[in-house]
């Protein structure tokens, strides 16, 4: 398939995380081919947030501009409580950007998602559409992807096929669980919100029982983006068609006048089941390798799916650089191949650091997940927690936007109390 020339890599789908390995390793000279099941490239959805930690990133591969330019910079992510409307705590994200040398950005997910899809085609990867991968073998130096059109042979095959990987089968047994959460999302053009009481400068989520709301500006201001996500209880029932827009309406009765009023502007005809997977440790297989939401997909509560994804790109980009010799020489070894990269080497480096750091993002967003969503007594304890958190304390956010670890000895200290499983519940 494609331009039916050998590659060095072939990476299984075309979602964000996938884009970004097929950019990084080409930037370092490799030839990548990507397959994507989809007839065309795309993404749904509505927003996203990217925190410092990938605007870092995207600066190194010359993309922060066009990024910028696509999206809003805002001023402060404000934490309300969704019920009396109380402001808790705030981040100003004029001064993270100063602690930590890059923007927090929000953007439309079709302008991330294209701005990696140009810098593709101008770095010459091979985009294929229409093609499933339904297997994976491992062969003489290199692994194969399996289609019902043939079979596509790589030094190495990235698996970057989304919260349903196929790949991760040949790694764990797990599947994908179930918060019983559900996600409802809305952009509409700005005019539909001006009169409303929104923030247009702010990031804002309002914190309440079983359910909360976020709303953000994009595209320059000229769209709102608002996501409600609640907890559904026909889910907790054990029934099939659960997170319908019945309860949608049912789970923000008792919420403040603004969450209520940006309600009606939601999509009402899709909404998304929010499901994470544990984590596990090991991500490589002989020569597959798991990337992006196959291997760490988290609930959505820190922002980080697919900032994590971009980080595994970086980093896996790196090493691959860093154990690149001449062709067939010695760096390269009896395993480097035409192009010269010690792939194991590479692959366990990567594998080495990135379980590690994305165990505790997945985590810990569980964990943030339900501090959020606390009633009664813990509500009012969290509050108060927060309403005491001095703006400028960093202790929660350092070692998730400071710069991406490359081995296990940088990764950043967790905050206090960390311990494996976050005492934040
Ligand atoms: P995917 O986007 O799932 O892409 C997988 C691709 O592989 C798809 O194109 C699919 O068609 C293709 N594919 C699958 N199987 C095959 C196959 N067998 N053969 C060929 N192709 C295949 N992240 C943030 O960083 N910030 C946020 O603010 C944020 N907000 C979120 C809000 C919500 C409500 C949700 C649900 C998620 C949010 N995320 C956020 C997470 C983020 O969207 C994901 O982590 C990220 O998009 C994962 O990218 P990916 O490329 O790994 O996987």
């Amino acid at each position: 398939v494609g331009n039916g020339r050998d590659v060095d890599v072939v990476v299984v789908g075309g979602g964000i995380g996938g884009l970004a390995n097929a950019l990084a390793l080409t930037r370092k000279g490799l030839r990548v081919r990507v397959l994507e099941q989809a007839h065309e490239f795309g993404e749904v959805g509505a927003g996203l947030q990217i925190a410092p930690n990938c605007t870092r990133i995207l600066d190194r591969w010359g993309l922060l501009d066009e990024v910028t330019s696509l999206g809003v910079l805002p001023e402060s992510i404000v934490m309300r409580d969704a019920i009396d409307g109380e402001v808790l705590t705030r981040l100003d994200l004029r001064d993270v950007e100063r602690r930590y040398g890059f923007p927090y950005l929000v953007i439309h997910r079709s302008d991330l998602h294209g701005t990696l899809l140009r810098a593709c085609r101008r770095a010459g990867v091979d985009l294929v559409n229409d093609v499933t991968v339904t297997g994976y073998e491992q062969a003489a130096d290199g692994a194969v992807a399996v289609h019902a059109g043939g079979r596509e042979r790589g030094a190495v095959v990235l698996a970057a096929d989304g919260l349903r990987s196929v790949a991760r089968r040949l790694l764990s047994d797990d599947e994908p669980v179930s918060s019983a959460y559900v996600a409802y999302r809305g952009a509409v053009p700005f005019e539909q919100v001006a009169r409303l009481d929104v923030q247009p400068k702010d990031v804002v989520v309002h914190v309440g029982p079983r359910c909360h709301f976020v709303q953000y500006a994009l595209r320059h201001g000229e769209m709102f983006n608002q996501v409600a996500v609640f907890e559904s209880p026909k889910a907790l029932a054990g029934e099939e068609d659960w997170g319908t827009p019945d309860e949608l309406d049912a789970a923000f009765t008792a919420t403040s006048e603004q969450v209520r009023a940006g309600l009606p502007l939601m999509w009402r005809d899709r909404w998304w089941r929010m499901f994470d997977r544990d984590p596990i440790d090991d991500w490589v297989r002989g020569r597959v390798a798991l990337t992006g939401d196959a291997a760490h997909p988290p609930l959505q509560y820190l922002a980080q799916g697919a900032v994590m994804a971009i980080e595994d790109a970086w980093v896996l980009s790196e090493h691959v650089a860093r154990l690149t010799g001449p062709a067939g020489g010695p760096t390269g070894g009896p395993t480097g191949g035409t192009t010269g990269v010690d792939w194991d080497g590479a692959l366990a480096a990567y594998n080495a650091v990135r379980p590690l750091h994305c165990r505790r993002v997945l985590t810990t967003a569980r964990a943030w997940g339900r501090l959020w969503h606390h009633d009664g007594e813990r509500r009012e304890w969290r509050n108060a927690v927060l309403r005491e958190r001095d703006v400028h304390d960093y202790a929660y956010v350092d070692w998730l936007f400071g710069p991406t670890a490359l081995t296990p000895g940088e990764l950043p200290p967790m905050f206090p109390g960390y311990d494996g499983e976050p005492a934040l519940a």
